[in-house]
């Protein structure tokens, strides 16, 4: 038995190497350090790609093979390119995705934060994406919020009618191949949802075995616990994971501890709880965020402001000196894009909550600056927590641009907090085996050809929040789905992504 096994390993290698005097190979990556993407320790190899996959990794006669481009790679690394798993951005719109593989992205995950990327077929929509010639390889999640609104449900729990018709729209689109649904719980609708809600179609998403992927409840300081505690109840039934993990207004190693602790025990009682985070002190999104659940539509927002506009105002003032003041909401978009809450009271002379109270809930995006860098740093390099983006090519934002790059340079280089195979291990292996993208995150043969040559000493995210838009450096040589799309710092014309689907 043993014998036959050896006997096969040997074929198995023959046909890899010597016997392919007749096999042309598109790419042979040479004298590279391969950094595969488990976590494993880092070791010299040759690479070979064919077509759209890798074929074979370990040590080749260059004179026995035949190869189209050779590249040398010595003194680099070569890795799994990266993958998002919580990213914005419209494919259809704006396929080129510039920013992601600028940082090494090759794949993103969308259909974030109960939002779907469409309201009709997930089917058709990925035609549509198809057509557009995606960069990067796009997979989606189904949105919660969406499925609501496709049923409309009201402001308040679904009934069971209702559950019923959403559960028929979110086996729809898992047969369409979403990876799992997503949650925005801090949002409208995905708030007005309670805990049976909740439980009902996350028991959908696990009979498919899939992940629900949530922006929970509240990140607040004195509800985060509460909130994961609720996202813990789903993973009763299925596969669950906080997206963008974070204590808003927390601070210290030590508070970062205790929730990384609680992750742990949910661990422990086997429910497979995940997260991920991307590397900023800021976050991004509507100013909606520091507006009471009972004004954060635009109609409550004005029949509040008919009826007792004072009791906002001081919800609105208590919210701020919270969430470290005027200075610390950035705006974004809207009037006052690229100058903060105070900034933009200054010029109106007006105060702060008063120019907030003017505008509403939905007039316009900001950054926060909301969370703490010690504990945001503790979240960001311990084990098993995964990087994300959370980013889009126009979000007013760093981390759309810098995130993944920021991780080798602030926690590999400068920080020294992570070794490099941890590193790259959180950006592709484990984000992969987190949603259950089983050909690509890990290096290995048969895998799809995402991939990655860089000197990490040369990766640099040079995007800031006064300068956003900035593409990080550093990733040189990146090849999609086996194709080149950049090559020594320059992007090639080629946009190789494809639409990444969730068997059955
Ligand atoms: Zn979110």
């Amino acid at each position: 038995m043993l014998k036959k096994i050896v006997l096969l390993l040997l074929i198995g290698m023959l046909g890899c190497t010597a016997g392919s005097a007749q096999q042309t190979w598109d790419w042979h990556i040479t004298g590279g350090t391969i950094v595969d993407g488990t976590g494993a320790k880092g070791y010299q190899a040759d690479l070979l790609i064919r077509a759209d996959s890798i074929g074979f990794i370990g040590k080749v006669d260059a004179d026995t093979i035949s190869v189209v481009h050779t590249i040398d790679a010595s003194g680099k690394m070569v890795s799994p390119g990266f993958i998002d798993v919580h990213a914005h951005g419209n494919p259809v719109k704006t396929p080129e995705f510039h920013n992601f593989l600028a940082m090494g992205v090759t794949t993103i995950l969308l259909g974030q934060d109960g939002s779907s990327p469409t309201s009709a077929s997930l089917a058709e929509w990925f035609k549509e994406v198809e057509a557009a010639q995606p960069a990067v390889n796009i997979a989606t999640l189904t949105g919660h919020g969406t499925l609501r609104q496709k049923v409309g449900v009201g402001k308040s729990a679904a009934n069971q009618q209702e559950l019923n018709r959403m559960e028929r729209f979110l086996e729809q689109d898992l047969e369409d191949g979403a990876f799992g649904m997503s949650t925005g719980l801090e949002y409208v609708p995905g708030l007005y949802a309670d805990e049976a809600e909740l439980l009902y179609l996350a028991n959908v998403v696990g009979n498919h075995d899939r992940i629900v992927m949530s922006h929970v409840r509240s990140e607040d300081d004195n509800k985060i616990e509460q909130s994961l505690e609720e996202l813990a109840m789903q993973g009763e039934k299925a596969r669950v994971h906080a997206s963008h993990l974070k204590v808003v207004y927390g601070r210290g190693t030590d508070r970062a501890g205790a929730i990384l602790q609680q992750i742990q025990e949910y661990r422990e009682q086997g429910i497979e709880f995940s997260a991920d985070t991307y590397p900023y002190a800021a976050s991004y999104t509507g100013i909606g965020i520091v507006f009471p659940t009972w004004a954060k539509t635009e109609t409550e927002w004005q029949q509040t402001m008919d009826e007792r506009p004072e009791v906002l105002r001081s919800f609105l003032e208590q919210k701020l000196t919270q969430r470290n003041g005027p200075g610390a909401i950035l705006f974004g978009s809207g009037e006052y894009a690229g100058k903060t809450l105070q900034q933009a009271a200054d010029l109106q002379g007006m105060q702060p909550v008063d120019l907030l109270l003017q505008m509403g809930p939905d007039a316009a995006s900001a950054a926060h600056f909301v969370m703490n860098e010690e504990l945001q740093d503790s979240i960001t390099t311990a084990p098993g927590v995964m990087v994300s983006s959370d980013g889009s090519p126009t979000m007013y934002h760093p981390r759309g641009y810098g995130s993944f790059a920021k991780i080798i340079h602030r926690y590999v280089k400068e920080q020294q907090a992570l070794s490099i195979e941890e590193a790259v291990y959180k950006m592709s292996g484990l984000p992969a085996r987190t949603i259950g993208l089983t050909d690509r995150g890990v290096l290995k043969v048969g895998n799809k050809a995402d991939i990655l040559i860089f000197n990490p000493n040369e990766v640099v995210d040079n995007a800031t929040f006064s300068q956003p838009h900035q593409l990080a450096e550093g990733f040189g040589w990146i090849w999609v789905n086996g194709q080149m799309v950049r090559k020594a710092g320059t992007f090639t014309e080629t946009r190789a992504g494809e639409t990444l689907k969730k068997k059955l």
